[in-house]
């Protein structure tokens, strides 16, 4: 440890140090004004049954309407957005945009928004979603909300958020399953009505006991399993082997803007069910 600092103590000056604090900096400046002019986009990704692959919803995922490097994922800003606290703003604004947008499907079909530990921790955020599905008109049991388990880790204040968010009829998903460090034991604490298993663990990239396993345990819960990252028809076949119902990815669609996509035609009653086959 002390090798690593130069004379003094002071730890030694290496190239790149200042730009990449000077970049966080800018970044974190950017993000403030971006969540004021409301520069984001929401896009949404379908959930599908399988084998037919019918709409069952969708995921909402944001996106940054840079408007000099163009669309950003959320890999590029949400942990800025963690960090500076700006993810509450944010993701006040996700979840009006998801629950006005799914309020206008039709066939009872859900959205799922993800939430970070910040908002989780606010004790108005219950209140939020609330306001959320009375101004959009959505039912509750329509929305999703996911968690990952380092959203999940905020302790009892936490936990009882998500009691409350059950109280309103809102569903919790724990995301990304099998990648955190307990997921098993936050399983066995905090309210869960369905687990996403982790991309990692789709049949091909993963084992098939591994994604065998994860749908028994959430069926001796009585917790509702999908899976996540699907990529290949074959990795879809698998999973309706090994009993998945559930599945999103790329294979049956891209996260889109809602214009265009599969679920909005669905709304306007051109197709009402079999959304995946046809024009
Ligand atoms: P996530 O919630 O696990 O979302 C799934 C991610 O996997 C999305 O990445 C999606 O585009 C990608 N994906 C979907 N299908 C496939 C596939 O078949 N193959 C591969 N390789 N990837 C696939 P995206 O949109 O970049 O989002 C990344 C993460 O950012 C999300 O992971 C979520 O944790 C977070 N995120 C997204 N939107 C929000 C938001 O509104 N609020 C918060 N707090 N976090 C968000
Ligand atoms: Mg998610
Ligand atoms: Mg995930
Ligand atoms: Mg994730």
């Amino acid at each position: 440890q002390a090798k690593a600092l130069g004379e003094g103590g002071f730890q030694r000056y290496r190239p790149g140090m200042e730009a990449r604090a000077n970049q966080r900096v800018r970044l974190a400046a950017e993000l403030a004004a971006a969540v004021d002019e409301e520069q984001f986009v929401v896009h949404y990704q379908p959930v599908v049954t399988l084998p037919d692959g019918r709409l069952t919803g969708a995921e909402a995922l944001v996106r940054w309407q840079h408007p000099v490097r163009g669309l950003l994922g959320p890999g590029e800003f949400v942990s800025a957005a963690e960090e500076t606290g700006l993810i509450v703003p944010l993701g006040r604004y996700v979840l009006r945009e998801a629950t006005r947008e799914a309020a206008g499907w039709d066939g009872g079909r859900t959205v799922a928004v993800n939430v970070s530990a910040r908002q989780l921790q606010r004790e108005d955020f219950p209140a939020d979603v609330a306001a959320a599905l009375r101004d959009s008109g959505l039912p509750a049991h329509r929305l999703t909300v996911e968690i990952t388990e380092s959203t999940a880790v905020g302790g009892g204040a936490t936990q009882d958020t998500l009691r409350e968010l059950r109280a309103l009829g809102v569903r919790i998903a724990l995301d990304d399953f099998g990648t955190g460090q307990s997921t098993l034991s936050l399983l066995a604490s905090c309210p869960v009505d369905q687990i996403k298993l982790d991309r990692s663990f789709v049949p091909g990239p993963g084992p098939d006991a591994i994604a065998g396993a994860v749908l028994q345990l959430a069926r001796a819960l009585g917790i509702e399993a999908v899976a996540e990252g699907v990529e290949t028809a074959h990795q879809a076949r698998r999973l309706h082997e090994l009993g998945y119902t559930l599945a999103q990815g790329y294979h049956f669609g891209r996260p889109e803007p809602a214009a265009g996509t599969r679920i909005r035609r669905a709304v306007t009653g051109l197709t009402s069910s079999r959304t995946m086959v046809g024009p």
